[in-house]
């Protein structure tokens, strides 16, 4: 069904205006009537427009009066064509300044580039093995030796010409623009016990959004038929295109992820209304409550949402799943930066959320391709220490810099607590000293 877009109009309208400001002259030949531009019936992205003479040969040859055409009559007596030619030929940019021209071509591209966003999104959930592709693009004009810039659009099944455009936040994520070899952990999940996928939103063929979505079942018993529990499913922190409409954009990845996997957190009885098993999680960012009062008020005013859905008040906002997340090896080449899953333990092959002060886990919160070791800080002097280079003392956890060896008690304690015996060359705890 074509409606005409009064957005589109207002951003066709405002760009002759901007236009006209720099003093580029009309192009006389040119006589439209500006009235009735709007978006073309066949391409949202393009311009339907028609010449008053055309109104005027209408009118005396076939008795066709337009004053606010039908989309018939656009399709039938209206041209059609891109923002771009539109400016060129309803100027004359002939003998301009290049000054001038710079501006006139400023314009058209900004004009095309809002026109863009009022495209629909689109949805997609892509399996985990494209999850290193997704990455490794970025839109850059330089790049560098050790990571160049990769801006080749790519098709995942049948999205075709995937890209992600200079002006798009999701660019600046960590994360993006690196090498495919550092998300090969992402691939390795070991879906007889957990799924991992990637939900993105396009508009045209450009990601908008993307985010991890992690799935506490095996891979083969996901069946969309069968509803889903909330706290089955984790969304990852969704990265946008644009801080604009950002709060939208999340909000509606939100909700096609949720109709996507079923999830339904209506309890039946009352008794478990509070409970984790009916509480969506999601992950945190500081937009947080703009989001959350997004996705109620949305669901108040489409009654085609879904009814699965009770968002009164069982929505957090929270980094920690509920679960943790299996992968078939113990060690990797390279590591991503995790937003949540940041803790992999190397003996039970887990990633998870847990802070832990194993020796065993690795922490993936480098973005240059290796894990951290797991360090604790020191609650005495405060330093990054390793597990291994220092002691719990009193449950609290002291370096090797701050802790002595005492022999009476044949443990060690704080070296602040620690006197030193010329005689005996043996440190005491000062609480076991008679004065
Ligand atoms: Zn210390």
């Amino acid at each position: 069904m074509y409606k005409e877009n009064s957005e589109f109009q207002l951003i066709a309208k405002s760009m002759i205006t901007q236009i006209e400001e720099v003093k580029i002259s009309k192009n006389d030949k040119f006589n439209i009537c500006l009235q009735t531009i709007a978006n073309a019936v066949c391409n949202p992205l393009k311009i339907s427009y028609i010449k008053k003479s055309k109104i005027v040969g209408l009118i005396e040859n076939a008795g066709i009066v337009i004053t606010e055409p039908t989309t018939e009559q656009r399709n039938k007596y209206y041209s059609a064509c891109t923002l771009r030619k539109f400016a060129n030929n309803y100027f004359d940019t002939e003998g301009i300044t290049a000054e001038q021209l710079e501006q006139f071509n400023n314009i058209v591209a900004e004009a095309t580039a809002a026109a863009n966003l009022l495209l629909p999104k689109t949805f997609h959930i892509l399996d985990a093995e494209h999850i290193p592709q997704i990455y490794n693009h970025k839109h850059s004009n330089t790049g560098s030796c050790s990571q160049p810039a990769n801006n080749e659009p790519f098709n995942i099944g049948k999205i075709e010409g995937l890209h992600i455009k200079e002006k798009n936040d999701i660019n600046a994520s960590c994360m993006q623009g690196k090498p495919k070899q550092y998300f090969e952990i992402y691939k390795d999940i070991n879906t007889d016990a957990s799924t991992l996928k990637m939900a993105i939103l396009t508009q045209g063929s450009e990601i908008v959004a993307r985010s991890l979505i992690w799935i506490d079942k095996p891979e083969a018993e996901i069946d969309r038929r069968k509803k889903m529990k909330p706290h089955e499913l984790y969304i990852d922190r969704i990265y946008t295109k644009t801080q604009e409409h950002r709060s939208e954009t999340q909000t509606q990845l939100f909700y096609e992820v949720n109709n996507y996997f079923n999830i339904n957190n209506k309890t039946e009885n009352n008794s478990d209304s509070n409970s984790n098993i009916s509480s969506i999680k999601f992950a945190n960012c500081f937009n947080w409550y703009d989001i959350k009062s997004k996705i109620q008020e949305y669901t108040k005013q489409d009654s085609k949402l879904n009814k699965n859905l009770n968002v009164d008040n069982n929505i957090f906002c929270n980094s920690n799943p509920s679960f943790d997340v299996e992968v078939n090896s113990d060690s990797y080449n390279y590591y991503p930066y995790a937003d949540t899953f940041q803790h992999f333990n190397t003996w039970s092959n887990m990633l998870s959320n847990d802070e832990s002060s194993d020796s065993d886990i690795l922490r993936l919160n480098n973005v240059d391709g290796e894990a951290s070791e797991n360090t604790r800080c020191c609650d005495d002097c405060g330093s990054d220490t390793h597990e291994d280079d220092g002691t719990y003392i009193d449950d609290e956890f002291i370096c090797n810099d701050c802790s002595i060896w005492c022999d009476d008690r044949e443990e060690s304690i704080r070296a602040s607590d620690a006197v030193y015996n010329n005689c005996t060359s043996e440190y005491h705890h000062r609480d076991d000293l008679d004065y």
